[in-house]
């Protein structure tokens, strides 16, 4: 297990039924629901393990359920399924006290009608078909936020979209309680990255606090120099490191001074318990250089990160790594930096002053020592590669003053081109649908030049998250046309004003 923890929370699976059909089919009920629940629990596709609880059959049945499961730790999430009819008035007491997302599950015991001996006892053991409408229904009448499922429970697309679901419920199990250091302020004069951190622990249930850089570099002090020269070991281990930085070279002071940032960071988020943090390059006091190899180097153990105090894209960066856990592709801090305008093809070119994270490297990445214009101080250490081709998506949550705004935009990751010159981590991608709708609609969006890049997490895990969050999510992708969206932000604006009221 990395560190920080991910966690590995169970989802609770029950049914939904009644007296009314006598104790025979309601242990035939429960005997099928035990087989779903535990087809899911083995589905290699699903990262939490699924727990058949009961068949829930009265009101206090239901109730007594929903407080156990909002205060059990091990609980993130439920299944809902109605195998018969349930009748729904039953959930509203429980449902008001649900605090943990839940997923609906829309499916049938049986997959096939056996249409020569169909009769009446297989219709009534068969019956989610209305008994799941019955509960959409008060589901939406409480205007509760969910995830509807529909198709047989062997279907492996189904349980891709239970899968999605379960990353997000894992990221927001996570996300709970979590908290993030904010080292320094904000870059100054800087608007996207600021934002209400009070609305965001009421909205999302994480805390960001300050330390001044003092603290990190009075930190910097325990660390030992048997330590250091270890961690320097380790990076000509793991890394092509550049000859001057390397143990007796001209420059390893400045790996060393960088292997000692890392150490302190480390323990410093250890002993706080702390998922992730931010620095800012207008408050290195005491610090030699700008921090680059330490965020590049935490990112990639699991933490959440972003630049120049922006708190929010730092915790995101974090839900993102503990959805992506398990899959293929790598998540990183980024920023859209400069554009190739061609009439040939229109990309971008992102990347970050130092802090991208190696996770989504094609190769082995370079550990390299430049100059960097900005801060005033000494050349800081970094690693220098290309992102790996292929799907990915860039993420940006702002904080609108009533409430916060997801947006997501989905891309193509190419082949970078050669760029000896350029002394820092970067990915060229084309937006889709194409760049200059992509562009226009992230700007009426108001999404930020910070975000998190993905090639593991998907549009669908992020739509989940935002269900679960309660926030906006705006898309942008193929089917993506202009003048739709911005109707949409005109349309949130009205929804998410009346839905949510003054209280963000
Ligand atoms: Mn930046």
């Amino acid at each position: 297990m990395k560190n920080p923890p991910k966690p590995t929370p169970e989802i609770w699976f029950v049914a939904g039924s009644q007296h009314l059909y006598g104790p025979g089919p309601l242990r035939q009920v429960a005997d099928n629901a035990r087989k779903i629940a535990a087809a899911l629990a083995a589905s290699k596709k699903l990262p939490l393990r699924t727990v058949f609880k009961k068949v829930l059959t009265t009101p206090d049945e239901i109730t007594q359920f929903c407080i156990d499961a909002s205060a059990a730790p091990d609980c993130a999430g439920i299944v809902l399924w109605m195998h018969t009819f349930s009748p729904s008035k039953m959930w509203i007491r429980g449902l008001n006290l649900l605090s943990k997302p839940f997923l609906h599950l829309h499916t049938q015991f049986n997959r096939d009608l056996p249409w020569g001996t169909i009769d009446m006892d297989f219709m009534n053991l068969n019956q989610a078909a209305h008994g799941d409408r019955e509960a959409g229904f008060i589901h939406t009448r409480m205007r509760l936020g969910r995830k509807v499922v529909a198709g047989h429970w062997t279907d492996p697309e189904v349980h891709d979209r239970i899968a999605a679901w379960q990353r997000a419920v894992r990221a927001w199990n996570d996300m709970q309680g979590a908290r993030f250091l904010r080292i320094g302020d904000n870059m100054r004069f800087v608007a996207v990255t600021e934002g209400d951190k009070v609305a965001a622990e009421m909205r999302f249930g994480f805390s960001t606090n300050t330390h001044g850089v003092g603290d990190i570099v009075a930190a910097m002090e325990n660390v030992s120099d048997a330590d250091i020269a270890a961690l320097c070991a380790d990076y000509e281990k793991t890394y092509a490191v550049a000859a001057p930085l390397r143990k007796g070279g001209k420059r390893h002071d400045a790996l060393r001074h960088a292997a000692r940032q890392e150490l302190a960071l480390t323990a410093f988020l250890k002993e706080g318990n702390y998922k992730g943090f931010t620095t800012t390059f207008e408050d290195l006091h005491g610090l030699k250089q700008l921090p680059g190899l330490a965020p590049q180097r935490l990112m990639a153990a699991g933490y959440g990160f972003a630049g120049e105090g922006d708190w929010k894209t730092a915790a995101l960066l974090r839900a993102l790594k503990v959805m992506a856990d398990g899959l293929d592709g790598g998540t990183s801090f980024m920023e859209d930096y400069t554009y190739h305008m061609s009439p040939e093809g229109h990309q971008v070119l992102g990347a970050h002053m130092l802090e991208i994270c190696p996770s989504i490297a094609v190769a082995k990445p370079a550990l390299e020592i430049h100059p960097l214009g900005i801060g005033g101080k000494e050349d800081p250490v970094r690693l220098v590669f290309d992102a790996k081709p292929g799907d990915a998506l860039n993420a940006s949550l702002i904080d609108m003053g009533n409430r916060f705004r997801l947006v997501v935009n989905e891309v193509k990751t190419v082949r970078a081109p050669k760029m000896p010159r350029l002394p820092v981590a970067r990915a060229v991608w084309e937006c889709k649908p194409d760049f200059k709708t992509a562009c226009a609609a992230w700007i009426y969006a108001g999404a930020a030049h910070h975000s998190v890049y993905s090639t593991a997490v998907t549009g669908e895990m992020l739509e989940d998250f935002a269900t679960i969050a309660g926030v906006e999510l705006v898309t942008i992708a193929a089917n993506t046309r202009l003048p739709e969206f911005k109707q949409t932000l005109r349309n949130n604006e009205v929804y998410y004003h009346l839905a949510q009221g003054i209280r963000a």
